[in-house]
């Protein structure tokens, strides 16, 4: 193997102790502590342990955690409800509605009624205008955890370099692009109809997929020397994860390469606890002002 491989894991624990010295800091000098809301409709098992990975590590950072749970059988304006009244609350600084929502619920409508400045995922459609026209805002945690590690490894000056991000979704891979593209790399973003993505992913110095394909990206289309992003998270037949990447096969020609698990999945909940103190921190500097 030739690649160096990017520790997810320890990236996102120095950070997480990065942000519990924030909540020290915002409660000593301005007696706020954050907090976090979480909203889970149904029974699904994967986000029952996506909801308590949550909660734990929002308490272990000394911010405020708070849990709600619906019944998959719940209407859809119950949800909408509890949403309204955790905008009002003003202990609550985060709210993350848990998805995927059952089939009965519009998943679009409910993003569309959490105040922006406590959409923490960074999914409401001004939060994503925000990002696009490169204003500031709260932007996706998975994406927001990827810059960061290829900031941490190309040493912050991205400028200039050629990026190419596999996958067009509106929480990967456009946001994903929309960072890039701020810190000046030229950005292209390919999909399912995208022609010869092999020789297209040869050209990325950044190379990021988000495509829920196992072992998709394979060595032939990895430019040597490149940082390879795996985003993806597939659960294979005899049940171990697996990401986008073959990553045995890629790791001979990528300079650094992210492994699964172990790489991008560890920053999301990260990025989420610091999305949660910046709109804390935001909401503290217009009260400030309004004074
Ligand atoms: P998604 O909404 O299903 O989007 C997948 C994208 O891949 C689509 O844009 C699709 O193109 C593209 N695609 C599919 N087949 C392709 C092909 N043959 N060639 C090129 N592009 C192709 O998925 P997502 O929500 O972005 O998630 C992607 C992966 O990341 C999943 O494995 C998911 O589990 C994982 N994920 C991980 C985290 C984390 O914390 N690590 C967070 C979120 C998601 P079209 O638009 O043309 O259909």
């Amino acid at each position: 193997m030739t690649a160096q491989v990017i520790d997810g894991k320890a990236f996102a624990a120095g950070l997480r102790s990065r942000v519990a010295t924030e909540v020290t800091r915002l409660k000593a000098e301005h007696g706020i502590t954050p907090g976090l809301a979480v909203v889970l409709v149904g029974e699904d098992p994967a986000s029952q342990v996506y909801v308590r990975n949550k909660g734990e590590q929002t308490k272990a950072a000394g911010m405020n955690s708070f849990e709600f749970k619906l019944p998959a059988d719940a209407t859809e304006q119950e949800l909408l409800e509890r949403v309204a009244a955790l905008n009002a609350d003003p202990a609550v600084n985060g709210i993350l509605v848990q998805l995927p929502l059952p089939k009965h619920m519009d998943a679009a409508k409910v993003i569309d009624l959490i105040d922006p400045a406590k959409d923490v995922d960074g999914f409401h459609v001004v939060n994503a205008g925000k990002l696009a026209v490169g204003a500031e805002g709260l932007v996706p945690c998975t994406p927001l955890g990827c810059l960061m590690l290829i900031k941490d490894r190309l040493g912050g000056n991205l400028a200039g370099l050629n990026a190419v991000v596999i996958g067009r979704s509106n929480i990967v891979g456009k946001p994903m692009a929309h960072l890039l593209l701020k810190e000046s790399c030229t950005v292209t973003i390919a999909h399912s109809k995208t022609r010869d993505l092999p020789a297209l992913a040869r050209t990325a110095d950044i190379l990021v997929a988000a495509v829920g394909k196992p072992k998709f990206v394979t060595a032939d289309m990895v430019k040597p020397g490149a940082v390879v992003i795996d985003v993806g998270i597939n659960r294979l037949p005899d049940g171990k994860l697996c990401g986008d990447v073959d990553f045995a096969g890629c790791a001979e020609v990528a300079g650094q390469i992210t492994p699964v698990p172990g790489g991008v999945g560890p920053m999301t909940i990260t990025m989420l606890l610091a999305n949660t103190i910046e709109a804390a921190e935001r909401k503290a500097a217009a009260e400030a002002g309004a004074r």
